[in-house]
């Protein structure tokens, strides 16, 4: 029975049943954690070949990897990535170990210098502001704040941003000089956004000239299950719409082969990434080519990462099946919350009833299972109705994704009676 539909003696006794369980978990000591993203140590195991490459230190052309020079990357890398993310290898350059650092550099040089296409240096506006979809990725927003960029969000729906909702702010304000996607099992909503939506947002008039979609590709062949969901085709469509320089995408291996050690890479038109590696020239004489090439020959080819991918597909698909048999089982008759059952990426998103994300949170804490604090995905940490909670079930073993879920739902439970107690 809904928990919305119960007498208010029903609800009572409910609320103690709740809080007696809850009790009995606190009695536990449990320590469990749900709260970054991070790959298992099973899942890193399966790159531990990693460690003992590459064989030999020159590229195909006879490139020492071990001398400076190489601003793009390492060539045959950058040929399976390109075939990956379905770009042409003019578009994208490999890089360091963190996409993150990517975006970072991409926002300061065009704050500094401006982008490929600008009239000037971002920070000569009187202001500049970005679009950010919502629910979203935490340091996205940490890092637009942090360089004083202001942020105005829009729905995420599951077929990608609200494109409609996006087309009406940036046609007449030219402070919107960007916006965030994560396009393929986002971050935390586990939204693909599709080949329409992707195509609304390039072909969109925007009162700024310059305007960036920060394509954010991180979970690009994430699937947790057996069909591969190709990215929307966001280079070819913004070339096709007239605005070629629009998109500026980023992707890395920080979840296929080791989170801190892995290849990040940027893509974008021709220009694009002239214009970032003549920024890039000034702050490197080149990349790590050496993990390039342990990469290369540890992958061999673009059949090579999906075969991985599968792999880490068998450890973690059981985590995120158990986080919907025990919400499920748990939750599904007492109408408390909603979540998704995503197919790819790293999160599930569960929204609970209006008011009660911090207090699932706190009571989670009270019982010794660490949760992203409530809000995270929201600029600011600010989720207007305080409903919405992120969780990251890769990390721990299955047994503990078990133990965390089911200690989450008796604090959502906990909540959800509490709060209809109060309103009655
Ligand atoms: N983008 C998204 C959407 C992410 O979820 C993450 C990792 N949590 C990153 C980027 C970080 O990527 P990297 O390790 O390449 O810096």
């Amino acid at each position: 029975m809904a928990l919305s539909e119960k007498s208010s003696s029903e609800l009572s006794s409910f609320l103690q049943t709740q809080r007696t369980a809850y009790d009995e978990l606190v009695a536990q000591g449990l320590k469990l954690d749900l709260t970054r993203g991070k790959p298992s140590a099973a899942q890193l195991d399966l790159s531990e070949e990693l460690l003992s490459l590459p064989h030999g230190h020159a590229a195909a052309d006879g490139t020492d990897v071990r001398n400076y020079g190489g601003l793009k990357g390492l060539t045959e890398l950058r040929e399976i990535f390109a075939d990956l993310l379905g770009v042409e290898v003019d578009q994208i350059i490999a890089g360091g170990n963190s996409s993150l650092t990517v975006m970072y550099d991409t926002l300061v040089q065009c704050l500094l210098h401006g982008a490929v296409d600008s009239e000037r240096p971002w920070s000569q506006e009187d202001k500049v502001r970005f679009i950010c979809p919502v629910p979203g990725y935490d340091r996205h927003f940490v890092l637009l704040e942090s360089l004083g960029i202001e942020m105005i969000t829009v729905p995420m729906t599951q077929d990608g941003p609200d494109a409609a909702a996006i087309a009406e702010l940036v046609k007449d304000d030219p402070s919107i000089k960007g916006m965030w996607v994560v396009p393929t099992y986002a971050n935390p909503s586990g939204a693909v956004c599709t080949q329409e939506v992707a195509a609304a947002l390039t072909s969109m008039p925007t009162a700024a000239p310059d305007f960036k979609i920060f394509w954010d590709n991180a979970y690009a062949f994430h699937h947790l299950t057996e069909e591969e969901t190709k990215s929307a085709d966001i280079l070819s469509l913004a070339a096709a719409s007239g605005h070629p320089h629009r998109p500026v995408v980023f992707a890395s291996t920080s979840k296929i082969t080791f989170a801190g050690a892995g290849v990040a890479f940027f893509a974008g038109s021709s220009e694009t990434i002239a214009w970032f590696v003549g920024h890039l020239g000034k702050r490197s004489i080149g990349p790590d080519k050496i993990n390039h090439l342990r990469h290369l020959q540890f992958f061999k080819n673009a059949d090579g990462v999906r075969e991985h991918m599968a792999k880490h597909r068998a450890i973690i698909a059981p985590k995120f099946a158990e986080v919907q048999r025990v919400l499920t089982e748990r939750l599904g008759e007492h109408d408390v919350a909603t979540w998704n059952d995503p197919a790819g990426g790293y999160f599930v998103n569960l929204d609970v009833i209006d008011g009660t994300a911090s207090r699932v949170v706190e009571l989670a804490k009270g019982a010794g299972i660490a949760l992203t604090p409530a809000g995270a995905s929201y600029p600011h940490g600010d989720d207007p109705v305080d409903g919405n909670i992120r969780l990251a079930p890769t990390m721990p073993p299955v047994e503990e994704v078990t133990a965390a879920m089911e200690a989450v739902a008796t604090c959502v439970l906990v909540a959800a009676a509490e709060k209809y107690s109060n309103a009655t």
